[in-house]
């Protein structure tokens, strides 16, 4: 039997318990092609909690707040692991958001946020299992799955 073994960063963050199917999803949303630095991404590995799962480790970056906030709308049951100088400093659930603010666009497009310098907010909702999104300005609803991400290029 053959073993692959991930290896260990030094510094950096890895985000686990991602869905499984999800992982690349996430890995576009954090934009990590342009990363510059190792990213490993696990597809569909075993994982006792929830059959399979993703997994993505990410060397030299710390995630920021809107990173988290969109990888808890995402991918809701990740565990985010930080590691500085080959030890793991912080480990936690992602916090669900009630709020976000500059994350996405309204699809309403005569909506003052389109105009404004104002940041578009939107209040989070979840039903059953699908989340939605109310525009603070218009209150528009959207679904996360046609969300439009604003994100830096
Ligand atoms: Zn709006």
């Amino acid at each position: 039997m053959t073993t692959i073994s991930i290896s260990k960063i030094a510094e950096g963050t890895v985000i686990d318990h991602i869905e499984p199917g999800i992982g690349i999803q996430i890995y576009e949303l954090l934009n990590l092609k342009n990363h510059g630095a190792v990213v490993t991404l696990g597809l569909n590995m075993k994982s006792e909690k929830m059959g399979l799962k993703d997994l993505i480790k990410i060397e030299g970056r710390i995630l920021s707040p809107e990173d988290l906030e969109l990888i808890s709308l995402f991918a809701p049951r990740s565990t985010i692991t930080l590691i500085q100088k080959t030890e793991i400093t912080q480990k936690y659930k992602v916090p669900f958001p009630s709020e976000v603010k500059g994350l996405f666009d309204c699809k309403n497009r005569s909506c003052i946020s389109h105009h404004e310098i104002m940041k578009p907010s939107f209040k989070i909702y979840s039903r059953y299992k699908t989340i939605e999104l109310e525009c603070g300005f218009c209150l528009t609803k959207l679904n996360l799955n046609e969300a439009s991400v604003k994100r830096p290029k």
